[in-house]
């Protein structure tokens, strides 16, 4: 009887993916739970086109995560969550791109199981997705790339230490988040383990916004080119022969 008055209470927390930033890119699913939320918690990286949609009813609350200078720490985030949702709240957790891709979306998920609060997840279209398609490269194709990798930049003790052995694949295309800040050191350490430094490149600043800007070069050069175009965060790189595409296949703004 109690379990089930405390069932009845505790509200619900639904983790959405917010997509990279064009606000079309949220799923239907992502758009009618914001729509209905009570109480919604965003990062930095949900752009302010999304914000605009959530209800004047909401409670929003701003939990930052700027890299290393969250203005919440994380745990902080979780038992909020929780806290929320116990008291009856439809709780929205907005995430930039997909939840589940470099996005702590798991870590959120275990204290709620602990604290036992009811969720579910929403999927949304990851950063890599969606700067590649608007920013015209495919992230694979038949003639230059048969296998994809997301990898992260910036690792949790700051340090960008990445298996760079495994990336000079060939026929592989290399998606790194958070890789403007290491970009010297990728860029030095993929050509020292045998990538040619002619290989082609891209830098996508807020992609699928109206402030998108896509920069190419090869591994040698990329370094200087965003320090010449001050490249500025949120930024993607894309790394691989799939590149040569982009100034064929760009359409964004342009039509
Ligand atoms: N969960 C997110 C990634 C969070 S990590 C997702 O699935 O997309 C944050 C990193 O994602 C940024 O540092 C940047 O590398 C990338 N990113 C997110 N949005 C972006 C955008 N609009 N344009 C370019 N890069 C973006």
């Amino acid at each position: 009887m109690y379990e089930w008055i405390v069932e009845i209470m505790t509200g619900k927390v639904y983790l959405i993916g917010a997509g990279p930033g064009d606000p079309e890119l949220l799923t239907l699913k992502a758009y009618r739970l914001l729509k209905m939320a009570d109480v919604v918690l965003y990062d930095r990286l949900v752009g302010k086109d999304i914000i605009a949609l959530i209800p004047e009813t909401a409670e929003k609350m701003y939990v930052g995560k700027a890299k290393s200078m969250h203005s919440l720490p994380q745990e902080e985030i979780n038992s909020l969550l929780a806290a929320k949702a116990k008291e009856g709240n439809m709780v929205v957790r907005l995430k930039g791109g997909d939840p589940f891709i470099f996005g702590r979306g798991g870590e959120e998920l275990e204290e709620l199981i602990e604290e036992e609060v009811p969720f579910e997840v929403v999927p949304g279209v990851t950063a890599a997705a969606g700067c590649a398609a608007y920013a015209g490269i495919p992230l694979t194709h038949r003639d230059y790339a048969q296998s994809v990798r997301f990898l992260t930049g910036h690792l949790k003790d700051g340090t960008t230490e990445l298996p760079w052995e495994e990336l000079v694949h060939p026929a592989q295309t290399l998606v790194i988040y958070m890789g403007l800040t290491g970009l010297k050191d990728i860029s030095a350490s993929l050509i020292r383990f045998g990538m040619k430094p002619s290989m082609p490149v891209a830098i996508v600043e807020k992609g699928t916004t109206s402030e998108q800007r896509v920069f190419t070069s090869t591994m040698e050069d990329i370094y200087d080119v965003a320090t010449k175009n001050e490249a500025k965060s949120p930024a993607l790189l894309i790394i691989g022969e799939v590149v040569t595409l982009q100034k064929k296949l760009e359409w964004y703004g342009k039509y």
